[in-house]
């Protein structure tokens, strides 16, 4: 009873609060009711009144007429997974050579696409399943649904230095599975970009990392390795393509610009990619991260904490001079020794402010 009288009462208030207009008189559980259907109303439903349908009703009807495109589920492209033909090229068979691991990981295809595709079938399937199919033990009512959720989305991008010689030696490298290690991107040193896992399933490439107080990384960042052995520069070519891709990220996943860091930055500890030839200004300039202003640098208060500072930023600052490594690897560059000097107090007090 209760529930018959208040609905519509309930329904009506939250039109008016919307304008000043009197409130057209609507069924406000159908947003898009089939035309010329005409409800009829009943003795209960005088006509111009707010008529609500049943849930069961739009239920049926959105599936009738409103069936958005998402909800099909795709077909996949076909691949034959045909292994390729033996190669006349030398190099293909010179161990280590970038032909070589090309030959290779062409072969290994032929089982690592299938594999994606099982993969994906699982965590597919994990998400299919309703709540009430979860069997969460502090549940002990009945389940009722929400229509109102999407996907989530990554919301840092974590950028690496492969420390490997070739784009070929890491394509391989993430077609294994021993190695137990993977990335979305794989950006070539000749500007050729490699996508390896779609956006929305969690790479293994950030490993035991922590930012501010996220602890698991891989679960909210897009990875992208980059190709370079750490002690030489990145291409031109190389950090344009970069940085094309990582507007299009941004773009795609509304990443912020203080998201967009090093592997360094979340494992102080343990990493120390990209190197110090990365060039973090750039891609500052472009829109990701951040960089210090390089004029007028204000003189930090006497009273000015940097460690507190670092942890604004994101780092981890439970070992003060790792975390103070890595925030020179990233800024300072041509010095990574583990104190701050009065220069990269101003720099660092400079930064943590735009966080
Ligand atoms: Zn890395």
């Amino acid at each position: 009873m209760f529930i018959k009288k208040a609905l519509p009462a309930l329904a009506l208030l939250a039109l008016c609060a919307c304008g000043n207009k009197p409130p057209q008189k609507t069924n406000v559980l159908n947003r898009n009711p089939p035309k010329n259907t005409g409800t009829k109303p009943s003795p209960g439903n005088p006509p111009n009144q707010t008529v609500f349908t049943k849930p069961e009703q739009v239920t049926r009807n959105n599936q009738q007429n409103n069936t958005p495109e998402v909800t099909k589920r795709p077909e996949r492209e076909k691949e034959t997974y045909t292994p390729p033909p033996a190669s006349n090229d030398a190099a293909a068979y010179t161990y280590r050579s970038p032909q070589y691991y090309k030959r290779i990981t062409d072969s290994i295809q032929y089982y690592a696409k299938p594999s994606y595709e099982k993969t994906v079938d699982e965590i597919i399937n994990q998400i299919a399943k309703n709540p009430s199919q979860k069997k969460n033990p502090a549940v002990n009512a009945q389940w009722y649904a929400s229509v109102n959720f999407n996907i989530r989305k990554p919301n840092f991008v974590v950028l690496h230095h492969t420390a490997q010689n070739s784009a070929e030696q890491t394509l391989f490298t993430f077609s294994i599975s021993r190695t137990q290690t993977s990335a979305h991107y794989v950006v070539g040193r000749d500007g050729v970009v490699y996508q390896m896992l779609n956006d929305y399933v969690r790479a293994w490439h950030a490993g035991n990392s922590k930012w501010g107080s996220i602890t698991d990384m891989n679960s909210c960042s897009l990875g992208i390795e980059i190709d370079n052995n750490g002690e030489e520069p990145f291409s031109d070519a190389q950090v344009s393509a970069l940085i094309k891709l990582l507007d299009y990220l941004k773009d795609q996943h509304g990443i912020p610009q203080s998201n967009f860091i090093a592997h360094s930055d979340i494992a102080p500890s343990r990493k120390s990619d990209p190197s110090k030839y990365f060039p973090w200004k750039r891609l500052a300039d472009a829109g990701f991260g951040y960089w210090y202003d390089t004029y007028n640098m204000q003189t930090p208060p006497a009273d000015f904490n940097a460690l507190l500072a670092l942890r604004v930023i994101g780092y981890d600052i439970s070992n003060q001079a790792s975390a103070i490594k890595a925030f020179k690897l990233h800024y300072i560059q041509n010095d990574i020794s583990g104190t701050l000097s009065e220069y990269d107090k101003k720099v660092l007090y400079n930064l943590y402010r735009k966080f």
